[in-house]
Parts: C-alpha cells; structure tokens; sequence
C-alpha cells in the first residue's frame, strides 16, 4: 500500500510543470549559487595582428601572433582554432546543405549564406618557436597539434599568417559594397573556447549559429587605402598619424559637449568619395578585456561624434541614409539607459557603422542598416548595443545557446524603446507586444525548445538573485514547447461570493491577470499567482463579493503567448 501510494504520488509530481528541475551538481569551478566557484578559470587569449585591406582584389592578407594562456587544470595535446571563412568554402556544409533564408515574424529575412559567394580561408603559417604545426582542417574547425602538451599555467605562442577573398554578403554578419566599403567581422584566426562544461567547443560555424569566445586583448594595425575611414573595437592608438588637424578639433568638441558633432560634414563625405588619394595608411587600434575585434572601412562616410559619461559615442554612414542623422543621438541615449539598467558600459567608445548588414554586434562595433522608419531605425541600433551586455561582457556561448543573448538582450530592449519613445503614441504599445507576438508564431511541428537537458548554471543565479522558484518557468519556455491557453469556463454567484471557474487548457503555466467589470460600472484588475496552477489544471477563485459581475477578461492587455483567446473572455 505504501509503495504503491509512493508510486502514484510519483507519476503525478513527473507531470507538474513545477517539479524541480534535475540540475548538475555545483562544483568547485561552479557554485550551488549560479556565481564561478573559488577553482573557477577561464582560457585567455590575445592577438596582436596586422592585416592589409587589398581593394584591388578585394583580398585580406594578415600576420601576427596569438598569445595563449591554459588556465584550465588539463594538459592539452593540441588547440581549436575557428575559421569562420570557411563557411563559403567549396563544399562546406552550408554550400551542400543549401539552406533557405530564415524567415522571421514580420517579414524579417535573414540569411545566413554567402549566397552562391565560393571562398574560404587560406592559412599561410601556423607555428610556435619557429616550427610549423601540424593542423588538420575540419570545414570551419581547425585543430592544431601541439610540440608537447601544454600543462596547467603554461603559455604557447602562436605565429600566424592568413588570407581570404571578402564575401560581397557574408552570412549577413560581414560584407563589403563594391571596392569603397567594407564590414569586417569572422576575419581572423579565432581560438575556439576550452571550458569546464564541454571542454573544446568545436560546434561548427553555419552562418546562422553566432559565436562562442575566449577574453583577451588585441593590438591591431590596418593598412587600408590613403582614403579611407576605418572604426574598430577599441581606441586608435595612433591618433596624431592618422587624423587631420579638423577632425581632431572636432573630435575635441564632442568630448566636451553632449552635442552631436559632425566630424565629416554630408558636404565633406560627398567630396571624400570622389577624390583620389595615392597610397595607403595603417591604422593601429588597441583593445582590453574583449571577446573579439570587428572593423569597417570605407571612403565617402559621414561621422558624427558625441560623448556620454567620457564614452565616445561615434556613427559612420552613407550620405544618402537620411534617417541616420538621428542614429548618434538614439545610440547614446541606449547607451545610458543600458548603462543604468545592466551596468556601466566597459570601454572607452562605441561605433555604429551603417551599411548592408541587417544587424550585428561586435564589442564596441555594431552594423546596422538604414531604415525609413524611425521606430525601425531606434530598434536596430538599440537592440546591436544592447548586445555590448550580452553576450560581449557575459561571454555566453551563442552557438550553443542563441535564447540567452537573444532573449536577455530583447527583454532589456523593451524597457529601452519605452523609454525613448515615452509621451508618443508608440511609447504606449511597447509593451503590449513583449509576449503576445508568440501565439502568431506557434505553428504545431516547427516549435523547438531552446535546450533539451539542463547543463547550465545560470537558473540557479536567477533563482538565488530573485528569491523565486522558477523551475515551472525554464521548463516551459527553455526546455521545452510548451504553449499557454488560459480561459474563463463560467462565473457563478452564490450567497455573498462569486466564484470564478478558470482553466489552463495547454501545458505552459503563467500568473493570471483578471480584469472584472461590475453592473455598477467599476473596474478592476486582479493578479493570481502561477502557483495556483500547481493544484491542477483547473482552479476555482472565489471572490468575498456579492458585487453584479458584468464581465471578467483573462490578460486583457494581450500580452501573454495566449493561442487562444476567444475563451479568455466571459460575459453576462
Ligand atoms: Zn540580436
């Protein structure tokens, strides 16, 4: 009796939604908490690298070295090293696969190919102490044997060379227009990540899944031609090389100001693209504590230029992309309120370039293109920025797990548009569309979940951090594709109460907002916590009021992933 009693106790806890979630043990490198354990490490990585932007044939050649520390308590007989390239590589698993453009709600298309684009990567020199390693290329995975194993605490150097032609569109993430701009991302040898969760991360890139990197800091000389404007992550370390005595001045004002300063003028940029300057220029750019270094070149940019918190706020766009006069001010007022609400931006600058990329995020380098509407234009460039957070400060791996720095990014993207577009029609549907955009996009048999078993921390920091059990959540919109249906079945008054009989229909469990409308004319809103769901599927709320009921409405602000509303409504 007792057994059986315990069995079937069993089978009825495996099914509710707020059962705890199986998570791996803490361990001394990771804390019960979520927060790094005291054997806690990293990889590190820094580059110092020169690269030359041939126009003519529109090939990059680079050199230079990659210093490599193993911080992990293993020996490691040989390295990964990514070549994002090869992803237009004849034959890569992208080329054969072929896939279409991905298609998003609202008519969003990205696509991560290099549409019909032939290249790849060519490693000129791979060594360490003046010897050649043996490398095997395994599509955009290379692995390096190593002389000896490189035990704990020990640091190798490597010695590099490297060249690929430019992709006209790549992957969506890089690209260049003709021979007059260029958006450089994926552009040199990157150490793939060696952590305590997997060990080498070799997930191959496709185009669509983003990047997985180690820390480090990078010195970085660009040789590109005379003429060209070129931002990147980090600071030019070579300012009085590189600026004119104008630029500088101008440059100086935005320090002081919290003005928008146009460093090139539209005139000025118009004239740029025309005029022909012999010759080349190597830019140097130096940068700390990053995960990674983008640049854009280009002739015939404007540049406007402003400060925030001693932050140089910098956009790069054609003349032609109108909406873009606006951009400085829109970054740098993300800028703060992303500052505010997930701390203090780290670096000293960040460059918005504009151009044919949809939308990409490098540490302090985002692309956007231009668009026509201003709530468009704000999104793009608030939601590249806000990506300076996560992943470019976390570190997460967005290969594995694309919903962290998508979904946290997005979350803290609400806040940010409602808050610049406060006092206008808009600012008031911001919120409105946070959820309820979902139902849209539920088709039954193309839904996903975000992972399948549980390996990671970050639950527990949440759990530790707010002081909520959130199993019930993680379940249903991480692990699995669980979808919401809440409705109001039937309203019944008996003596001095009412009795609301509510059910949830599907498997996704949500607090419930209620808003009663009475005969009298009065109106109010109720909020049922989730645990109410944990006594079943069906629940009976019975309010101490004999008050006529007219109407009572489930999410009546629409913005829960509802899929069926027309039962979230009762009437008299
Ligand atoms: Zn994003």
């Amino acid at each position: 009796m007792f057994l059986l009693l315990l069995a079937l106790q069993q089978s009825v806890a495996d099914s509710s939604p707020f059962r705890a979630l199986a998570l791996p043990a803490a361990t001394p490198a990771r804390s019960a908490s979520g927060a790094p354990g005291p054997r806690y490490w990293q990889q590190r990585a820094d580059y110092t690298l020169e690269a030359t932007l041939d126009t003519a044939t529109n090939i990059l050649r680079g050199k230079g070295r990659i210093y490599y520390v193993n911080r992990s308590p293993d020996a490691l007989e040989y390295v990964w090293v990514q070549l994002d390239q090869n992803l237009f590589a004849p034959g890569s698993i992208s080329a054969v696969l072929n896939q279409p453009p991905l298609r998003f709600a609202g008519g969003v298309v990205f696509d991560f190919s290099g549409k019909g684009f032939v290249g790849g990567i060519t490693i000129d020199r791979f060594a360490a102490a003046g010897r050649p390693l043996a490398t095997k290329i395994f599509g955009t995975m290379m692995r390096v044997e190593l002389p000896r194993p490189l035990g704990p605490n020990l640091r190798i150097t490597f010695d590099i060379a490297w060249h690929f032609p430019i992709p006209p569109y790549g992957g969506g993430r890089m690209g260049r227009v003709g021979s007059h701009f260029y958006e450089l991302g994926q552009w040199y040898p990157r150490m793939a990540v060696y952590d305590d969760v997997h060990g080498w991360n070799t997930l191959p890139f496709l185009g669509a899944g983003e990047f997985y990197l180690e820390f480090g800091d990078f010195d970085v000389s660009l040789t590109v031609p005379a003429g060209f404007l070129v931002t990147a992550t980090g600071a030019l370390a070579n300012p009085t090389a590189i600026r004119t005595p104008q630029e500088r001045a101008r440059l100086a004002r935005a320090f002081t100001s919290s003005q928008v300063v146009q460093v090139i003028t539209r005139q000025e940029a118009i004239a740029n693209a025309t005029r022909r300057v012999p010759g080349t220029r190597t830019w140097r750019f130096t940068a700390s504590g990053v995960r990674d270094f983008a640049w854009a070149a280009g002739s015939g940019l404007r540049w406007d230029a402003s400060t925030w918190d001693g932050i140089l706020v910098q956009t790069f766009y054609h003349p032609d992309a109108a909406p873009w006069e606006e951009a400085n001010a829109m970054v740098r007022f993300a800028l703060k309120h992303f500052s505010g609400a997930l701390g203090q931006y780290p670096w000293p600058q960040v460059s918005a370039v504009e151009g044919l990329i949809e939308g990409m995020e490098y540490p302090m380098v985002i692309y956007c293109p231009s668009l026509q509407k201003r709530e468009d234009q704000y999104w793009v460039l608030m939601h590249e920025l806000g990506h300076q957070w996560f992943p470019m400060q976390v570190g997460s791996d967005e290969r594995r797990y694309p919903w962290m720095d998508e979904g946290l990014n997005t979350f803290a993207d609400y806040d940010a548009a409602e808050a610049f577009f406060k006092g206008t029609a808009y600012g008031d549907t911001v919120r409105r569309e946070l959820l309820g955009a979902y139902a849209a996009t539920a088709v039954p048999g193309t839904e996903q979940p975000m992972i399948t078993k549980p390996d990671e921390v970050r639950h527990r920091t949440i759990s530790n951090a707010t002081g909520r059990d959130l199993d019930w959540f993680w379940r249903n919109w991480i692990y699995t594709t669980a979808r919401l249906d809440q409705a109001v079945d039937s309203v019944r008054a008996r003596d001095d109460s009412t009795f609301l009989y509510l059910s949830n229909r599907a498997q996704m469990v949500l607090p419930v907002t209620l808003e009663l409308r009475y005969a009298d004319g009065t109106i109010e809103t109720r909020n049922l916590p989730v645990e109410m769901w944990n006594l079943g599927s069906r629940f009976t709320y019975r309010m101490a009021s004999a008050k006529r009921l007219a109407s009572a409405v489930i999410d009546p602000r629409n913005v829960y992933p509802d899929i069926a509303r027309d039962n979230n409504n009762w009437k008299r």
